[in-house]
């Protein structure tokens, strides 16, 4: 969701060390403040880790960023994006249509590319309204439906789909493909274990906590992957965390246990509501607190409030899956949430 502190994304070039560069690119709406790519030199060669939203100042600011390291987009060989999402994914394309690089993708998205090569909104994105419905969020639907349609020619699809621990030589330097399936259904982070670096993408974030499962091709328990995901990287010796928002930090492990103790208590949070009476994912979203700055769910705009009931269906599903609620499924086709019986 919105508000991460600090100044990660004014501060221009970032050096790491080792040929590794973090660039904050801009990004059209306020919420997430911009997108980090990473440049990776390799002698000549540059692969980004990444690539940005497709926009011209997103570009240009990259054009600038590497001419202050010395570099041209031309020497870009390969852009290696973590998953789908338009702020990551489109400039990658944008980038190979105009100087030829090899763009790879996580082999997990490719039902989420062929929705998005398909239409838009409503149509574009049927499973996320299938959902919204068993939310029974018919409001925020109808305010979602004048929502205007563009951009299909952003989407198209990589030369490469990168499979579950592949290793990707690049140079002198190895990355580890690691599936890590929750904020999207193809997700990949990339580790370089000699040199302890995770390129996070949205999986780890240092300030603010990624939505879940949004995406055009729903799956059944995006939590419950997500949170397997955390528990995956939190397995690997700690790394230093290079997020797709945010500043570089020093510890992955650090900022995942946060992230587990988070879901843990909304966990927790949600199943209050629904024991408070509140039957549905809309009305649970409603009460909860969203946001660092908890605030009320009235204050969100609609993209926002998408976020937030799909991300709360997702917690109500988890509840389910542990039996510690259960659900019923209206004419309608809204999920009710309620408590199990007693269990003997
Ligand atoms: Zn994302």
């Amino acid at each position: 969701m919105t508000d991460s502190p600090a100044e990660w994304d004014a501060s221009g070039v970032e050096d790491l060390g080792g040929g590794i560069y973090r660039i904050p690119l801009p990004l059209p709406s306020d919420a997430l403040r911009a997108v980090n790519v990473y440049a990776i030199c390799e002698g000549e060669d540059v692969v980004l880790i990444d690539g940005g939203w497709a926009l011209s100042e997103s570009q240009r600011q990259l054009e600038k960023s590497f001419s202050e390291i010395g570099l041209s987009l031309s020497q870009i060989r390969r852009v290696l994006v973590t998953h789908v999402h338009r702020d990551h994914y489109t400039q990658a394309v944008s980038l190979r249509e105009q100087f030829g690089c090899h763009v790879a993708l996580g082999s997990g998205e490719r039902a989420n590319l062929f929705e998005l090569l398909a239409a838009f909104s409503e149509q574009r994105m049927p499973r996320q309204f299938e959902a919204l419905r068993r939310a029974g969020a018919g409001r925020l639907m109808a305010q979602l439906r004048n929502v205007p349609a563009n951009d299909s020619e952003q989407w198209q699809v990589p030369d490469e789909w990168l499979e579950a621990d592949a290793r990707l030589h690049l140079g002198s330097r190895t990355l580890r493909v690691i599936s890590t399936p929750g904020h999207t259904a193809g997700h990949v982070v990339f580790h370089d274990e000699s040199a302890n670096l995770l390129f996070a993408g949205d999986h780890v974030l240092p300030h603010i906590t990624p939505s879940i499962g949004f995406q055009p091709s729903l799956v059944p328990f995006p939590l419950r992957d997500y949170l397997a995901s955390l528990r995956l990287v939190a397995a690997l010796p700690d790394a230093r965390l290079l997020p797709a928002h945010g500043m570089v930090t020093d510890s992955v492990h650090k900022r995942v246990s946060a992230l587990l103790a988070h879901h843990e208590a909304r966990l927790e949070a949600s199943l209050a509501v629904v024991r408070a009476g509140a039957p549905t994912a809309y009305e649970v979203a409603e009460i909860l607190r969203w946001t660092r700055r908890e605030r009320d769910f009235a204050e969100l705009d609609p993209f926002n409030q998408l976020l937030a009931v799909s991300e709360t269906l997702a917690h109500l599903d988890v509840l389910v899956l542990q039996e510690r609620l259960r659900t019923v499924r209206t004419d309608e086709g809204v999920d009710h949430f309620g408590l199990p019986p007693a269990r003997r």
